[in-house]
């Protein structure tokens, strides 16, 4: 059987549950966006790692050294900002050929550093090597929260409110810019850079990881669709979402119209906006949202509803056909 049969999800559920059958207390792994490891005074370590590797996950002609030493840190401190943590260290692997300039190798660890020193993360370690098939990045970040303030895939419940902290589709659509080529508007130049540089949730994640009534989290790495329906998986609940309400920037809707492209596809289908899901206690998601608001100056977007079963779309309030899907290496 070929990997593309079962995707990377299929992988990962194969493996798995010989490594999860015997996991100390106070000790979770596989399945959410850290790791956890609980100590006996009522904090925990968070652990998290990424892969990024040329062809793949990036175009060595269409992403600048800086912007991928920044999104190699971006994308991992997301997973922790994702628990409710605050982040702590990182430790960084570099495969690259003997031929890399050095100077890229200098604009990479400048992206990086900034980004670091933005998230007051530390760099601690790693491991360099030589790589001829093209360069392959690979960042852990280690994280830490009190225990009781983290936030899981798995606790979502019926009659949940469900928010996002940002808006949708403008990584989706700024790499397909990238793809398409020719002329670029400004709003593309925008939405490019939101694919290239995209901006982790940390404030966020923390001041949500303190609020009592928000359950189940996740950060928005392969698209709404698809991290909500893990939030859904790992919570055994359903959920409805309202396409009007899925929040989309000024600059995606120009651009949209300018290509033809649909932009409410790209907000619930699109990655790697990096913006944190979460669903909250109903009776206080009012309170919640507005006091996001006046904390950070921007909105907590509601945009649908946990239900028992199953993940509908609606348009005004009633069911619609609509099958946006997130990302998945392999296919499957
Ligand atoms: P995220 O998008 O938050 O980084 P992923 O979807 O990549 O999470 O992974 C899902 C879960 O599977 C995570 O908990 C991750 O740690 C785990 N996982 C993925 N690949 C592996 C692997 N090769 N070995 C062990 N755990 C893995
Ligand atoms: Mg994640």
């Amino acid at each position: 059987m070929k990997l593309e049969e079962v995707g990377e999800f299929g992988l990962i559920r194969r493996f798995s549950p010989r490594f999860l059958a015997h996991l100390p207390e106070g000790v979770r792994g596989i399945g959410d966006d850290c790791a956890v490891i609980e100590f006996r005074d009522g904090n925990a370590l968070l652990v998290t790692t990424d892969l990024l590797i040329e062809g793949t996950h990036f175009l060595l002609d269409r992403i600048s050294a800086r912007e991928l030493g920044y999104k190699s840190l971006a994308v991992n401190v997301s997973d922790v900002a994702a628990m409710g943590g605050a982040p702590h260290s990182a430790y960084l692997s570099l495969g690259l050929s003997p031929r890399v300039e050095v100077e890229w190798v200098d604009e990479f660890f400048e992206g990086f550093g900034e980004l670091a020193d933005r998230t007051r993360t530390l760099l601690l370690g790693g491991d360099t090597a030589r790589a001829p098939g093209g360069i392959v990045v690979n960042v852990a970040v280690l994280g830490l929260a009190p225990a009781s303030r983290l936030k899981y895939r798995s606790s979502a419940k019926a009659g949940d409110a469900v928010f996002v902290t940002g808006e949708l589709g403008d990584a989706a659509a700024g790499l397909r810019c990238l793809a398409e080529g020719g002329d670029r508007s400004e709003d593309a130049q925008e939405l490019i850079r939101r694919h290239h540089l995209p901006r982790p949730h940390v404030d966020e994640g923390l001041w949500l990881g303190g609020r009592a009534e928000v359950r189940a989290m996740i950060d928005v790495s392969d698209g709404l669709d698809s991290d909500l329906s893990r939030i859904l998986e790992a919570s055994g609940v359903g959920a409805e979402v309202e396409i009007e309400r899925l929040p989309t920037s000024d600059a995606l809707r120009r651009e949209c119209k300018r290509r033809g492209w649909e932009p409410e596809a790209l907000a619930a289908g699109g990655g790697e906006d990096y913006c944190l899901l979460l669903t909250a206690d109903a009776a206080a998601s009012s309170r919640l949202a507005s006091e996001f608001a006046e904390a950070f100056g921007r909105p907590l977007h509601r945009v649908g509803t946990i239900v028992e079963s199953g993940l509908r779309y609606l348009r005004e309030g009633r069911p619609v056909r609509f099958e946006p899907r997130g990302f998945q290496h392999f296919g499957g």
